[in-house]
């Protein structure tokens, strides 16, 4: 299985950062716990006092501890205070080390322990340690960071090579595809009315509709050049589809109308005709309904232009779908078509800045939105 960067690096860099954050904060609570429960502390177990002279080390278990928890804050001083169990002190002052050079006879004492906050190095240290943990991480999380976006860059580039292939290929492959079919189409019609003949011209129409939406979809997505750009009548482009589809759509006993109060849109006159074209002859072919509509909506973003239908529909299974090249509802390919014709609106709609969408229309039918166009 591929190593999954895009999502380990940066939960690698979070649950680093996380453990940085966890070690400062358990470094600072365990420091102000120690501090506090060191800085006023009597110890409570009788130190007894092994000293038989004046400057044997004290080295009962307490005093032993008293180093350690010394060495571990880093105190430059401890205040240590000996008080005899009759009360009064015995000795108050710095304490260095494990032994007092003071003259304490033998007996039962009380310790008393007090830290100078301001001679405690352990914060220091401590932030020290975390700032080099956090520039070590901060370091390797760039560096991942970096190679996975100079691994992505490299990939992109191979991407964008092969998607000029394709492009290129299917461009060149649908033009020569063509040329022979018009041949074979021409021939056909000269052969006359037969059955056989019929079906040559069937099948070679079938494949040249084919190969002029591939030479149109690849013509669409190369173009590079900013769209023409021009003041569009909606209300006049509507009229014209509707002109364009009356025969059809007479023939088929279904209803086409078109609202008559659109506003204005900026944008390529002959390719939102196209855009038009294959959503009217859709509903025409495929939805089985009785009435197609042509509207427009205004929205605060743009126009949003509408083409429903009373039809059939199309199943939620296949909604995610349909504006893919090649993707058909109709799996056993019963009804005439390419699967191109909803890519190719849906190319436009973006060449245009927009977008298409499918809604399923209510209570039945669909609905097909080209919108913002501006
Ligand atoms: P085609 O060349 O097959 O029409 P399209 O990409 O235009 O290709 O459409 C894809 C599929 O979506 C069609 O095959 C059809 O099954 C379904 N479809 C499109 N428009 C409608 C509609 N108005 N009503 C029902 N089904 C539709």
């Amino acid at each position: 299985m591929k190593f999954p960067f895009r999502i380990a690096v940066p939960l690698l860099a979070a649950a680093a950062f996380l453990a940085v954050c966890a070690t400062f904060a358990v470094q600072l609570f365990s420091f102000r716990a120690n501090i506090e429960r060191w800085a006023r502390r009597d110890l409570s177990t009788q130190a007894e006092l092994t000293a038989e002279s004046l400057r044997e080390p004290l080295a009962t278990q307490d005093f032993r501890r008293l180093d350690e928890i010394a060495r571990r804050l880093k105190a430059k001083e401890m205040i240590l205070r000996v008080r005899s169990a009759q009360g009064g002190w015995i000795f108050h002052g710095g304490y260095k080390g494990g032994t007092i050079e003071e003259y304490v006879p033998c007996g039962e004492y009380r310790v008393g322990v007090a830290l100078r906050e301001g001679r405690v190095m352990a914060p220091f240290y401590n932030a020290l340690a975390g700032f080099v943990l956090a520039v070590l991480v901060g370091v390797l999380a760039m560096g991942l960071v970096f190679f996975t976006l100079y691994r992505q860059r490299v990939r992109i580039r191979e991407l964008a090579k092969l998607e000029r292939f394709r492009r290129d290929f299917i461009a060149d492959f649908s033009h020569e595809l063509k040329t022979p079919l018009t041949g074979i189409l021409g021939a056909a019609e000269m052969l006359g009315e037969g059955r056989l003949e019929e079906l040559i011209h069937k099948e070679a129409l079938q494949l040249n509709d084919l190969a002029s939406s591939m030479l149109d979809l690849a013509k669409l997505e190369r173009t590079d050049a900013p769209l023409r750009r021009e003041a569009i009548e909606v209300t006049a482009l509507f009229r014209e589809v509707v002109e364009r589809f009356a025969d059809e759509a007479a023939a088929k006993g279904i209803e086409l109308v078109a609202e008559i109060d659109c506003p204005c849109v900026h944008g390529d006159r002959e390719l939102l005709f196209r855009a038009l074209s294959n959503l009217v002859a859709n509903a025409l072919r495929h939805s089985g309904g009785t009435r197609v509509t042509l509207g427009c909506e205004k929205a605060k973003s743009g126009v949003r232009l509408v083409v429903a239908d009373n039809g059939v529909g199309i199943p939620a299974a296949d909604r995610a779908r349909i504006f893919e090249r090649f993707h058909r509802v109709d799996a056993a390919r019963t009804t005439p078509g390419t699967g191109l014709g909803l890519a190719i609106v849906r190319q436009i709609a973006r060449l245009h800045g927009g977008e298409v969408a499918y809604e399923p229309g209510i209570p039945r039918g669909s609905r097909f939105l080209l919108f913002d166009l501006i």
